[in-house]
């Protein structure tokens, strides 16, 4: 076989090239033993070439904005000009010399503005092709909204991040990481906020309203999950023709009208609400947040909203039946406990497998694991087993995509759950989970089928 030694890797600026191609490069005759080598340079290579290039010139473009602006205001000062006429001034000039709207022209200024002075390590990696200009965005929009002293903290974290991550995963790892740092003075925040709990009816068009209602999260997402889980039995009835939004919001009005659900299947009455709240098992030993925040212990967390205030997870670890609790290691972030349920396949596994990712397990999808599909890596059928170490919940369209795609899906072993995506060119995506899970074996003693926690691999 032929070798030409450039790799599509190769196109992208500064980007080091891949080990294992050297590798390939230099025992020519091994590459022979690899089932299948891209064409170089293949057409994904062209595109991930011109990427490199936008961000790139997206760099420099915010560097020579910024230097219009700041050369700007030099000239008005020596002039007496007030410096709010000069921005006025320099944003019309831009919106007109790029013709675009001076809206977006005054976003251009404050994006180039934030990346020169408060976050030049994003706007260097940026200049280097490691990150889009969508992850720069991401970056200073989140940072800029949290407080000073927590955007000094974890700059260079979110930078390293951006680095890693698709942009959908960025957004949703750096909002974690902003709220685990906010989450000291969640405490005092969150009885100050419960104050302003309220309901409230907007009139809309056509006969309609809206009606909002300002609840505590875990409140809203248990009255949420409840009407989806109650809509979705109705919604399979064979005569049912409303849509699950239609179905949702009908039971909603019945349930606050009437008080009670009449017509429907007994089953749908018996739904009760569920949400999974995640606390580090040592947090719950903490007086208050801030004392937690001290101790160096993560806060607790409802999946999909972020931090909870820890009164808030003492009590719902204290008894409330529809709560699924998940206790984790204070260190390894590894489950130790799903509620006060055993590890019984399938109800549970299928709650833990959803659980650890969050959300669908393809790269950078963000469609929540709750409306996913669990999907067997080895089919059932080709002898794979149901274990936490064959499953992965995938939304309908790359479940798809992974049987019809052309793509090969692998679990890595040892790798927590983490996922290896195969695309039909050859390039591979890493997909970690945004959870660890140990792996719960039965004990010995049959009669006390208690879970143990190993080191086992995955
Ligand atoms: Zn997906």
């Amino acid at each position: 076989m032929e070798m030409n030694l450039s790799t599509p890797d190769d196109m992208a600026a500064d980007v080091p090239p891949d080990p294992e191609w050297e590798w390939c490069a230099r025992l020519p005759e091994v590459a022979e033993l690899v089932e299948w080598v891209p064409p170089v340079p293949d057409d994904v290579g062209l595109v991930t070439e011109v990427a490199g290039m936008m961000a790139v010139f997206a760099a420099e473009q915010f560097s020579r904005v910024e230097g219009l602006r700041r050369n700007a205001l030099a000239d008005a000062g020596r002039y007496g000009v007030v410096a709010g006429i000069v921005e006025r001034s320099v944003r019309l000039e831009l919106a007109a010399a790029l013709r675009i709207t001076e809206h977006a022209a005054g976003m251009l200024l404050a994006r180039a503005e934030a990346l020169v002075h408060r976050y030049p390590a994003a706007l260097d990696s940026l200049g280097q092709a490691r990150i889009t200009e969508r992850h720069a965005q991401v970056l200073l929009e989140l940072l800029d909204a949290a407080t000073a002293d927590v955007r000094e903290r974890l700059t260079g974290r979110a930078v390293e991040l951006a680095e890693e991550l698709p942009v959908g995963s960025f957004r949703r790892a750096l909002r974690r990481l902003i709220e685990t740092e906010e989450s000291a003075t969640l405490t005092e925040r969150h009885k100050h906020a419960l104050m302003q709990r309220r309901i409230l009816v907007e009139p809309a068009a056509d006969g309609m309203a809206w009606l909002h209602a300002f609840l505590p999260a875990v409140e809203a997402h248990a009255i949420h999950g409840r009407l989806t889980a109650m809509g979705k039995v109705i919604v399979g009835q064979e005569t049912e023709t409303r849509s699950l939004d239609e179905v949702r919001a009908d039971i909603l009005g019945d349930l606050l009208i009437e008080g009670v659900m009449t017509g429907h299947p007994v089953e749908v009455s018996r739904i009760r609400a569920s949400v999974a709240v995640t606390v580090p098992v040592l947090a719950l030993l903490a007086e208050d947040d801030a004392d937690r925040h001290d101790q160096g212990h993560a806060p607790a967390t409802v999946d999909g909203i972020g931090p909870i205030p820890l009164s808030v997870a003492k009590e719902l670890c204290g008894g409330e039946e529809s709560w699924m609790r998940v206790l984790t290691h204070p260190e390894t972030g590894m489950v130790l406990s799903v509620g006060r349920t055993q590890y019984r396949p399938p109800a549970a596994l299928r709650k833990l497998i959803r659980w650890r990712a969050e959300t669908c397990m393809a790269p950078g999808c963000a469609i929540p694991a709750h409306r996913c599909e669990i999907d067997h890596n080895i089919a059932w059928h080709h002898g794979g087993h149901t274990a936490l170490s064959n499953h992965a919940p995938l939304c309908t369209g790359h479940h798809t995509l992974k049987h019809h795609g052309g793509w090969s899906v692998q679990h890595l072993p040892d790798h927590g759950g983490a996922l290896q995506w195969t695309s039909p060119t050859g390039r591979q995506y890493l997909v970690t989970p945004q959870r660890p899970v140990p792996v719960f074996t039965p004990t010995s003693d049959a009669h006390t089928r208690s879970a143990r926690y190993t080191d086992a691999p995955f």
